[in-house]
Order: C-alpha cells, then sequence, then structure tokens
C-alpha cells in the first residue's frame, strides 16, 4: 500500500508542478498578446497600454536582476516613459525610505532628488509608501544583492477600475488553468491506478470466482503494484496447492479403486482353483490317490498364497491407515546388521548365492523395530532370489550420508526396467504380472517395505539395470547414545 501512497503523491507533485508550468505560460502568453484581455475589455487601446507597460516592468524586473540599479533608472524608466507617457512612472527606494540609485549608495531622499535634478530627470518622483496618491501602485522586487526595492507605478490612462478587472481575470484564468492542469495530470494518474491496481484486483476477484466454481486449470497473471503481485503469487499458490491436492485426491481415489480391483483379481484366482479342486474331489475325480494328492498339493499350495496374500493385506493397510506401532529399539548399527543378516546370509547361501556384507559398518545409533526390519530385508532379499534366472551374487553395503544409515543390497538378477523403476514400491504392482502370479507374488512386498522403512522415519530407493541387477536401498535416521 505505501507504494501506491508514494505514487499517489508523486502524481500530485507531478500535478502541482504542471499546474504551475501551465499557469505561468499561459499567463505569459496572454500578457505577450493580450488577446484573451482584448477580448474581456471595454477599451483596447488603453488595454494594450496596460500590457505593454506590464511587459516592460518585467523587462524592468529583469534589468534590475541583470544591471545597476543606477542604469535601471537613467535607461528603462526614461525609456517607459517616452514610449508610454506614463507620469510618475517609476521611483526606487529601500523599504526604509532610502533611496537606492545603486546598491553601492545609500543616499537619502533628498540626496536622490538632488541627483534627479542634476542629471535633469524632471520625470522622476520620489514617494513613500504613505504618500502614494490613489492612482499608484506599488510592487515589490529584490535587488542582486538581495536588498528589497518598490517599484511605484501610476495606472496610466486606463485607471484603476480596469486594472481591477484585468486582475480578477488573471485570477479567474488561474483557476481555471490550475483546474485544468489537475485534469490533464488525473488522467495518467487514473489510469496508472487502474492499471496498477483495479484491473489485477478485478483479474484476481474474477480468478477466486472461477476457483469458488471448481475450475483450476488456469494461470493467474501476477501484474500490478508490488503488494498486488504479492497478493496475485498468493493467489497463483493456492490454486496450484489446490490444483495439485485434487490430483493427489484423484490419483488416491484411482489407486484406492486399483487396489480393491487388484485384491478381488489375485484373491479371486486361487479361490477359483480351489473350488474347482475341491469341487472335482467332491465329484470323486480324485479317486485315484496319487490325482487325490496331487488335488490336495494345489489346494494347500494355493491356501498358503491365499493366507500370505491375507496377512500381507491385513499389514500394508494397517500400514496405510497408520494404525500399525512399531516396537522400536536402539540399536548400534554393526549389531543391527549382524543380528539382521545372519539368516539371511543362511538363506541366501543355501539357495547357491554368493552373499557378501562389506565392512567396515559405519558406527551410529539406530531406533530400530528389529522384527519389522527383518521382514523388510527377507522380502527385498527373495525378490533377488526370485527375480534371477540363476544364483548369483548379493552384496549388502552400509554407509552414512546427510544423517541417514543407508543400508543398500545389490543383486545380480535380471533387473528392472526404467518404465518399470517408479512403480515397484506401489501395491500390487508387478513389472510382468504373468511371470510374477508363477512365481506366487502379490505385489505388496516392496510396499510393505516402504511403508515400514517410513514409519521408521526413513526412505527407500530402487536403482536397477536391465539384465544387470538391482539395488534396493534403505535410508533410516541417525539415533542418539
Ligand atoms: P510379493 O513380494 O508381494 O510376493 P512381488 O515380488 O511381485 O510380490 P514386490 O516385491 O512388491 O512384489 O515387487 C514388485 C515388482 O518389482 C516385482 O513384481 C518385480 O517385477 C519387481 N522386482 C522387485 N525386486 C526385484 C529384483 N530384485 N529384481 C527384479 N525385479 C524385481
Ligand atoms: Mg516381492
Amino acid at each position: 500500500m505505501n507504494k501506491l501512497l508514494y505514487r499517489v503523491f508523486t502524481y500530485m507533485l507531478f500535478a502541482i508542478f504542471i499546474s504551475l508550468i501551465l499557469v505561468s505560460s499561459i499567463e505569459m502568453q496572454l500578457l505577450d498578446n493580450g488577446k484573451f484581455l482584448e477580448r474581456e475589455l471595454i477599451a483596447p487601446k488603453e488595454l494594450s497600454v496596460f500590457y505593454n507597460f506590464i511587459n516592460d516592468y518585467v523587462n524592468l524586473r529583469g534589468y534590475v536582476e541583470g544591471h545597476t540599479l543606477s542604469e535601471l533608472m537613467t535607461t528603462s524608466v526614461n525609456e517607459i516613459d517616452k514610449t508610454y507617457q506614463l507620469n510618475d512612472i517609476v521611483a526606487i527606494y529601500s523599504s526604509d525610505g532610502k533611496w537606492l540609485p545603486d546598491s553601492d549608495m545609500s543616499i537619502d531622499l533628498t540626496n536622490a532628488k538632488k541627483y534627479y535634478e542634476i542629471n535633469n530627470n524632471p520625470i522622476l518622483r520620489i514617494l513613500l509608501p504613505n504618500q502614494l496618491p490613489k492612482d499608484y501602485y506599488l510592487s515589490q522586487a529584490k535587488t542582486l544583492d538581495r536588498k528589497e526595492v518598490f517599484v511605484v507605478t501610476s495606472y496610466g490612462n486606463f485607471g484603476y477600475e480596469t486594472l481591477n478587472k484585468c486582475i480578477a481575470i488573471i485570477y479567474k484564468m488561474r483557476f481555471f488553468t490550475i483546474i485544468l492542469a489537475l485534469l490533464i495530470t488525473f488522467v495518467p494518474v487514473a489510469i496508472s491506478l487502474a492499471v496498477s491496481y483495479l484491473i489485477p484486483l478485478k483479474r484476481l476477484r474474477r480468478a477466486a470466482d472461477t476457483i469458488a466454481v471448481g475450475d483450476l486449470n488456469f494461470n493467474i497473471r501476477t501484474q500490478g503494484l508490488d503488494e498486488i503481485k504479492e497478493l496475485g503469487k498468493s493467489f497463483e499458490y493456492m490454486r496450484r496447492e489446490l490444483e495439485e491436492s485434487r490430483k493427489r485426491e484423484q490419483y488416491l481415489k484411482e489407486s484406492h479403486q486399483q487396489l480393491i480391483a487388484n485384491m478381488s483379481h489375485d484373491l479371486k484366482t486361487p479361490i477359483t482353483s480351489v473350488k474347482g479342486y475341491v469341487e472335482a474331489l467332491l465329484d470323486g475325480k480324485g479317486n485315484n490317490p496319487e490325482r487325490m494328492e496331487k488335488y490336495l498339493k494345489t489346494i494347500q499350495s494355493k491356501t498358503i498364497y491365499l493366507n500370505a496374500m491375507i496377512n500381507d493385506l491385513f499389514l500394508f493397510s494397517q500400514l496405510d491407515l497408520g494404525e500399525y506401532t512399531l516396537e522400536k529399539k536402539l540399536w548400534d548399527s554393526a549389531e543391527f546388521i549382524k543380528i539382521l543378516m545372519e539368516p539371511i546370509q543362511l538363506w541366501v547361501e543355501d539357495a547357491g548365492w554368493h552373499f557378501e556384507i562389506r565392512t567396515p559398518i559405519p558406527k551410529a545409533p539406530l531406533y530400530i523395530d528389529m522384527m519389522r526390519i527383518s521382514q523388510v530385508m527377507e522380502n527385498i532379499v527373495q525378490n533377488s532370489l526370485k527375480y534371477a534366472t540363476m544364483p548369483g551374487n548379493l552384496t549388502v553395503e552400509c554407509a552414512i550420508t546427510n544423517h541417514y544409515f543407508c543400508v543398500s543390497m545389490s543383486d545380480t538378477g535380471i533387473g528392472i526396467s526404467q518404465d518399470a523403476l517408479p512403480y515397484v514400491f506401489e501395491p500390487f504392482y508387478r513389472e510382468d504380472d504373468s511371470r510374477s502370479q508363477k512365481m506366487g507374488g502379490s505385489g505388496l512386498g516392496l510396499a510393505i517395505c516402504k511403508k515400514i522403512v517410513e514409519l521408521h522415519g526413513g526412505q527407500v530407493k530402487a536403482e536397477s539395470e536391465l539384465g544387470k541387477g538391482t539395488k534396493i536401498t534403505l535410508y533410516f535416521p541417525l539415533g542418539h547414545y
């Protein structure tokens, strides 16, 4: 708002400045050619004497500034008298009654009289202010050395009333000129205010109306004064936030729907096959013991899968709803890795893989729910073993970066394509649906890992190259001993 006041103030100063220039230039114009006054006055002849005199008076003042007063007295005054035959035109004396023919001299009135008599100047009469007759008027001026002087002038032939009329006209004209100047300057002020204040505000109001009816798909332009620009930026920020949250909401809605669709599909397939085998058994198709065993084994494996999946789903929904509470304990990083990796090493080596933990393990205090993080590691290692064509290497590496303790597990499996990589932590995401299903994956493993690590205040990251392998890194915030 300050800027606005500053601008209005500047425009006001500008208006005053323009008014002054206009007033003085118009006044000069009028005095120069007198057309305006001529129209207004009855006796143009008298008038011409008047404004010619005014012109000379102006010149006279100029003369005062440029020359000594004695020069002024002997040249201008005589000339004025000769040209306009106005009697008793000028006398110049100081306010203390001293006549001032020259700023260096201080001659009293008697001497002055003498001086002019000597110089044979009959037209000059010396008058004190209280001696001024009715038809004379007095104006003030200053000499170069800042001494005050008075110019005494007779109204001449055209008289006191005419002069007053002229003066009234000049005042009237001055008033209208000021109004005109104010109007002229008001137009840019009004335009500037409209451009920098009203138009952007109107635009913001329209934007608010548009947002109110739910349309967020537009940009709010930020224009105008700083304050308005800030307001515009806030509006644009608010619009973008709303747009983002709407997108998020939409995404959540869609992913929720997708989740339900995936869940039903994943549950339906094994249940259908269990149902089929049970019906076959009931129909007596399992009279052959070998076949019966095969049916029962299939039913068993399907129910194991269903059970695991329901457990995963239950855990995932608890984590997703934030209803799961961790049982964290303070661990030393080396001890944590040792306890975590011992069973994994056995498992991996039993599967024919080469297992390595890179040392040294950086020392750090960590708050960990060991049970849950073991589950996370199992999910990750299970993937490494599952998504590999043959046994390879599994390497564990630990580091401390940016206040996080990082544990990464790199395998030499089939890898994940760059297109799929951003989605592997999404629930039910499987890069190759048919292959994963064959391998018994539900697509919840990494989603659960992510939720558990995030519940620890950490993060997960996946890097991979097709045909080379995958690296999953877990970041845990550092604790305090
Ligand atoms: P679940 O773990 O629930 O049994 P899943 O293994 O299919 O099922 P995630 O563990 O979440 O699900 O993994 C998601 C997908 O990421 C997998 O289907 C697979 O395509 C890919 N993936 C994960 N880890 C690896 C890996 N180490 N190598 C190659 N692909 C992987
Ligand atoms: Mg998995």
